[in-house]
């Protein structure tokens, strides 16, 4: 299977899974908003508190990535899915394959983690303020 061809599936793979986000997102969305509509006692309230803030723990997740495919997707069209954004390599089709939305080879990856390893899970809110709403 050429390189190409082999993007190509990647390209299924990050749909369906966008797919999938989506719906996890549209599902978490509409728990937290019958939490909020619903008065219940003080036991019922505590649990939908905690509820609540595991289920906001997961959108943030969920839509981080879900921006993070959008962007793998919008390098796809661009021609540039598969590039290192640093070095400018080809990212290995296995580590594609194992994280499709990867935007740097594991040698920049490793490079970044080792000089800001707090900043790996701040990286990405910059570049996606339109979703911070969610
Ligand atoms: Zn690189």
């Amino acid at each position: 299977m050429s390189r190409k061809e082999a993007l190509n599936k990647l390209r299924d793979v990050l749909l369906l899974r966008r797919e999938a986000l989506r719906k996890a997102l549209d599902g978490d969305l509409s728990m937290l908003q019958s939490f909020s509509q619903e008065g219940g006692d003080v036991m019922d309230a505590a649990m939908d508190t905690a509820q609540d803030e595991i289920s906001s723990q997961l959108v943030e997740v969920e839509s981080r990535e879900l921006s993070q495919i959008e962007d793998a997707l919008n390098r796809l069209r661009s021609g540039h899915y598969g590039d290192c954004e640093n070095c400018n390599k080809a990212i290995p089709l296995a580590r594609l394959q194992a994280v499709p939305y990867a935007t740097l080879c594991i040698e920049c990856a490793r490079k970044q983690e080792k000089y800001a390893p707090r900043l790996s899970t701040g990286i990405g809110d910059s570049s996606q303020a339109s979703n911070a709403s969610l």
